[in-house]
């Protein structure tokens, strides 16, 4: 029996692999886990079929006459190593890039991101948060200063009030979701601000059914309603808070009948919501990626983030500001500095002082500009400004919007590089690709959406002939001709903490008891921080910005008259590669779907079921049809787990102009039964 963490969602439940004649042979909740309590949901019940897939790719393989080929290790490091030479040879050392992974170990992303500063010496080193939660780090850091969950789950059961803001909690994170589900059967009320009707929404006691991007206008209606009849927290905005008239002056025009008109949400239920909200003691407010993914994603988190400060949520027991991250370890990822501005535990690049530190513990010069974001790595990519790529662990081209250019982006590379468990659509187009381990065959840590460090143990040896990727990147940097000095996972672990003031005081003993610690944990005796801000904000006073609506970068027109938005499934995680070679879960869902209002699918005589061709500007798909109420007229879903209909074929890159977080929650797109 090995106890580990759940390789899926972020909420990070505690699980236990049955081993019987060197493979995982069944799977059991950690019953004195503190935050899954003995449970798991689906996913993690089916956390190990993928394990033994047929699929699992066992031998690195290298592209020769345009076929990829097995190849010994030797063959493919010296390949890519002369690959990456070449680029920064004839490019600089910003021809060249790495995309680690939010699904890896801490101890994977933290050699992944010394490997592209200290061996490439490039900040070119990016990963999904990218595209999902860059606005939260972004935005928090802002308000709060620190871009991550202020308030741990177990507030869920202290909260006197629960506000979720663009999130499917009960699909995407269903441990929690239960919890929050369990809360409002107590009488916590429950309020739900989502475009869908999801099954939160369908049991919340207010339902504000926004229209797609129309976040902050809600949020200044409530923030209006909220100084108007004055439920803001004097006390709290006095002794805690900065700015608060350049705030209260901004929300003038945001009356609730004003925004009424723009959100679709009756006035009335506005001033409900403000109401139910402000006058708890306490409010437990979480968003997922309905608020991060639009133009407007950072200025959405600094909405939340102003609207927890008036009523005087942040900082304690069941109150907070809560980005609920969607991958097992996208929190970690971003911990260890897997960033192009910032070395791990958020320490920017530019500083001179910080710089130093990591020059002398590596003995390296280190560049001292940012580098690009992941997707800005794909432009550079199409340019011919970068020429040779490692992508860890991510499939950019199922996962990142505009698939056909992502493609044809890194079909332009020199060499492509891709270290993953499957043969992904992303691995297909590669070079070279490194057979990966899975969670259950190595040792690390995770790190939750609750910043909550837990461990990872190897149950099984990995297939054939594939390494941790920490094993493969020190590997790559000995053929570079800089070794990092990798050895093991708690010496990654504890160089990482050396580095790292939130996670300087853990080490992987400390780590060993069930739960791990919450960062800050700065010294070996602290006992770790499950709440932020509990002393006042990192940065000192809560910072109170004002911001106002931005549309959705495209609008619908005659052309294309519907908006389209993403979303996940319960039984489906990510691209798919490891919850589609599940049985039990890839038979709950047909391959890829659309859900549609009853009024546009009659209009458009498409029924359940019916194949139709959903259109935008930038390309199409096919797929069927689910016509349902959980969808507002004028509004149709996809979700994005699905290579052979991927809604990123058609959704919009425009940008957030802060995160660079691309705009996946809404596009303009033509429907036609086909
Ligand atoms: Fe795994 Fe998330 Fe399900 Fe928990 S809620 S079992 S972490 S997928």
């Amino acid at each position: 029996m090995t106890t580990t963490t759940c390789p899926f969602c972020a909420v990070g439940c505690g699980l236990v692999l049955d081993v019987a004649g060197g493979r995982v042979a069944g799977v059991a909740p950690e019953r004195a886990h503190p935050v899954s309590r003995g449970q798991l949901c689906a996913k993690g019940w089916n956390a190990a079929q993928f394990l033994a897939s047929p699929e699992r790719l066992t031998r690195p393989l290298l592209r020769r006459n345009g076929r990829l080929e097995p190849v010994p290790w030797d063959v493919a490091l010296a390949t890519a190593a002369a690959a990456l030479a070449t680029a920064r040879r004839e490019g600089g050392s910003d021809a060249v890039g790495v995309v680690a992974s939010a699904r890896a170990t801490n101890e994977d992303a933290f050699a992944a991101m010394k490997f592209a500063r200290a061996v490439l010496g490039t900040n070119n080193v990016d990963h999904c948060a990218r595209v999902c939660h860059a606005p939260s780090v972004a935005g928090l850091r802002r308000t709060l200063g620190s871009g991550a969950m202020t308030n741990p789950i177990a507030d869920v059961d202290e909260t006197d009030c629960l506000l979720v803001v663009g999130a499917d909690v009960t699909e995407n994170h269903a441990i929690l979701g239960a919890r929050i589900l369990a809360a409002h059967e107590r009488g916590v009320p429950l309020l739900v601000v989502d475009p869908r009707r999801t099954r939160l929404a369908r049991a919340a006691d207010v339902h504000a059914q926004i229209r797609l991007g129309t976040d902050i206008a809600f949020v200044n209606g409530m923030l209006h309603a909220i100084f108007a009849h004055g439920w803001e927290d004097g006390a709290y905005l006095d002794a805690r808070c900065e700015n608060v008239d350049a705030l209260r002056s901004s929300l003038a025009r945001w009356t609730p009948d004003e925004a009424a008109r723009v959100t679709g949400v009756p006035a009335a239920t506005i001033v409900d919501a403000a109401r139910l909200y402000a006058a708890s003691r306490r409010g437990w407010l979480a968003y997922g990626l309905g608020v991060t993914q639009h133009v407007s994603g950072t200025e959405t988190v600094i909405a939340l983030s102003n609207l927890a400060l008036v009523t005087g949520n942040v900082g304690v027991v069941g109150g907070g500001v809560n980005p609920l991250r969607g991958q097992n370890n996208v929190q970690g990822a971003c911990d260890m500095g897997a960033l192009p501005d910032v070395y791990p535990g958020y320490q920017p690049v530019d500083d001179p002082a910080v710089r130093r530190r990591f020059e002398s513990a590596w003995g390296v010069a280190l560049p001292s500009a940012p580098g690009l974001t992941s997707l800005a790595m794909q432009h550079a990519a199409y340019d011919g400004r970068l020429k040779t790529l490692l992508v860890i662990g991510e499939d950019p081209v199922v996962t990142d919007p505009g698939g056909r250019f992502v493609a044809r982006a890194l079909g332009r590379l020199d060499c492509l590089i891709v270290a993953e468990l499957f043969l992904t659509e992303t691995a297909k187009i590669a070079d070279v690709v490194f057979p990966a381990a899975s969670f259950a065959e190595k040792d690390g840590t995770f790190t939750s959406t609750e910043r909550r460090v837990q461990r990872v143990r190897r149950a099984v040896a990995p297939p054939g002939e594939a390494w941790s990727d920490w094993e493969m990147l020190e590997a790559l940097a000995m053929r570079c001709g800089r070794p990092m000095g990798l050895r093991d996972p708690a010496g990654v672990f504890a160089e990482m903490a050396a580095l790292t003031p939130i996670y300087g005081g853990m080490s992987h003993a400390r780590l060993e008891a069930s739960g791990g610690l919450c960062w800050p944990c700065p010294t070996a005796t602290h006992p770790g921080t499950p709440r932020l801000h509990e002393a006042g904000c990192v940065r000192g006073r809560g910072r109170l910005i004002p911001v106002d609506q931005t549309p959705p970068a495209e609008l619908p027109d005659a052309e294309y008259p519907l908006q389209l938005t993403t979303f996940r499934l319960h039984h489906q995680y990510g691209s798919g590669s490891m919850t589609r070679r599940a049985p039990l879960l890839e038979r709950e869902n047909p391959r890829g779907l659309v859900w549609i209002h009853a009024s546009d699918a009659a209009r458009r005589r498409i029924t359940t079921g019916a194949p139709v061709r959903v259109r935008s500007r930038r390309g199409e798909v096919t797929t069927r049809a689910v016509v349902s109420d959980d969808v507002p007229p004028g509004v149709v879903a996809m979700p994005y787990h699905f290579a052979e209909a991927s809604p990123n074929l058609v959704t919009n890159d425009a940008l957030d102009p802060i995160a660079r977080m691309p705009e996946l929650k809404v596009c303009a797109v033509a429907v036609e039964a086909c």
